[in-house]
């Protein structure tokens, strides 16, 4: 039975092991998408203060457009001063180009605002380009490194569970489902609570009586804590 014990104290590590790597499987592919979910981020707001300067961009062309028309109708409306006749028409003239003024002065206050605007913006695009150019230098390894991962986790899994299958051919039946069964029952995974000087149960901490330690420490039959229904098992390591 001793080293029936000896061998479920190598299994659980074992164990462990396989559940920590089955725990990466799932969460490395979510790390991931996350981390590239940030690349995309920061690329997807560089590009829209690029369409953003691309819009001001047509804007100020309008803007110009729009104050050379204004500027030529303004040329058309002056010449014609000269040839008017009567007070009447000069006034009416005279309106026409006072308007005339005040729109084209308000298209080139508009496409002043716009460059101004686009100055600024051309500096975000910079810092925008910055922002995605470090994130890409910083995440990119990251998601290499976690991708190698995954690769491999199967063929690391593989080598544990071959490990595995050599300690657990050494172990009693009995013992085995014991362990087993008590395993998959535990979300710790966790099916083994060594005991050491300290007398206390090493998964939940409870108390153990000496007589208990004494029994569990000649190790000559499997012991479950009252409390946790873990298998206790002295710890060797620990020492007698
Ligand atoms: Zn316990």
């Amino acid at each position: 039975m001793i080293q029936d014990l000896e061998y479920l104290v190598k299994l659980q590590e074992i164990d462990l092991r396989v559940r920590e790597q089955e725990s990466a499987k799932e969460q490395y592919p979510m790390a991931v998408a996350d981390l590239e979910k940030r690349i995309e981020g920061a690329r997807e707001t560089g590009a829209a203060v690029g369409d953003r300067l691309a819009k001001l961009a047509s804007e100020i062309e309008a803007a110009d457009e729009q104050a050379a028309k204004l500027r030529e109708s303004l040329n058309k409306s002056q010449e014609r001063l000269s040839s008017i006749q009567t007070n009447r028409e000069y006034d009416a003239v005279h309106k026409e180009i006072e308007a005339q003024k005040a729109l084209l002065a308000s298209a080139e206050g508009r496409k002043t605002a716009l460059e101004s605007d686009l100055e600024k913006g051309k500096t975000a695009l910079v810092e925008a380009e910055k922002v995605y150019e470090n994130a890409k230098a910083e995440l990119q390894p990251q998601i290499d490194d976690l991708r190698a991962k995954i690769g491999k986790i199967d063929s690391v899994i593989a080598e544990i569970m071959a490990e595995r299958a050599k300690i657990s051919c050494n172990v009693s039946l009995p013992t085995m489902r014991t362990y087993d069964s008590i395993r998959k029952k535990k979300k710790s995974g966790r099916a083994v609570s060594l005991v050491n000087q300290d007398k206390t149960c090493g998964v939940c901490f409870m108390i153990l009586q000496p007589q208990l330690c004494s029994e569990i420490r000649r190790g000559t039959k499997i012991i479950l804590c009252e409390n946790c229904g873990s298998m206790l098992i002295w710890d060797e390591a620990a020492g007698r």
